[in-house]
């Protein structure tokens, strides 16, 4: 598992990298423009050949692009689509310029639109998105269950790449507070084994391609969407080296969005302590099965 964390990308693309490493990164995660507003950032090739220069340099194996949380794919608003469907273009074609491992995307809400249309709309936009771009994939976030949003459900899930056209540039990030916060209790080894259960039945075993490692301040089943530092939530330290250590997360980049002892993001401490129960969760693995 390449642990790493969400970096900021202020002061330019290949500073993201930098401050990965500062912090023990092997795998990081950056927005490709500002998640608040539309207007996307003019990157330059130079901005491109610094970065994949500096990535060369690094120990840091995996780059994921986060997309921004203003795009919904399900709406049928003609104005937000297009806006939504720009926006993703943008995410991927900076993904195929700085050789991203894939674009993490929340599909959106479908408001009080009926599921299975929604559903359609949003693999429609998407496949349009990928026709634009090259080669890099579209990582489907698992969520919450936040009001109507899409996509906590690997059916769901299933659906949207299905309407995406089912192709192999379709993938899943799976998030540990969001799954937690959908009902899956990934601090146990029967919840984890559970989950993989569904999301093989839904989507096949390939599709898996990045992870968010996030405690939950909020409780099982909850369907809010509210990151604690590892260790610190409802997950704590023995649930996450349980979810850290699960082999079939093997070799995936897996980054963390918690808010780290300053609010701004996880520091080298943080970052320590997942491998650490990295390690731990190896360890107890071994003993359980001799
Ligand atoms: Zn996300
Ligand atoms: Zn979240």
């Amino acid at each position: 598992m390449l642990i790493g964390a969400h970096v900021s990308t202020s002061g330019g693309l290949a500073k993201a990298v930098s401050r990965g490493e500062e912090i023990g990164c092997r795998s990081i995660q950056i927005f490709n423009q500002s998640p608040r507003a539309w207007r996307p950032t003019a990157f330059t090739d130079e901005d491109f050949a610094a970065f994949r220069e500096a990535m060369r340099e690094s120990t840091i194996e995996s780059v994921i692009i986060h997309a921004i949380y203003l795009i919904n794919t399900a709406t049928p608003d003609r104005d937000l689509a297009r806006k939504s469907r720009e926006s993703l273009i943008h995410a991927l074609r900076v993904g195929d310029a700085i050789g991203a491992d894939g674009v993490v995307l929340h599909p959106g809400s479908r408001k009080q639109e009926e599921v299975v249309p929604a559903i359609v709309r949003s693999g429609a936009l998407i496949r349009e998105a990928l026709s634009e771009s090259e080669r890099c994939p579209v990582l489907i976030e698992q969520m919450a269950g936040h009001a109507n949003i899409l996509a906590h459900t690997f059916e769901e899930i299933a659906g949207i790449i299905e309407a995406a056209g089912g192709g192999k540039r379709l993938g899943l990030c799976l998030d540990s507070c969001h799954l937690y916060a959908a009902g899956y209790d990934i601090g146990s080894y029967d919840g984890i084994d559970r989950m993989l259960e569904d999301s093989d039945r839904a989507l096949g075993k390939r599709r898996l391609r990045a992870l968010h490692l996030n405690d939950s301040k909020e409780p099982l089943g909850s369907r809010r969407d509210r990151h604690a530092d590892i260790g610190q939530g409802e997950v704590g330290e023995t649930g996450m080296a349980r979810f850290l250590s699960e082999p079939r997360f093997d070799g995936l980049p897996a980054t963390m969005e918690t808010p780290g002892p300053e609010r701004k993001g996880p520091v080298a401490a943080d970052l320590d302590l997942a491998n650490r129960l990295r390690r731990r969760g190896q360890s107890a693995r071994r003993r359980r099965k001799s």
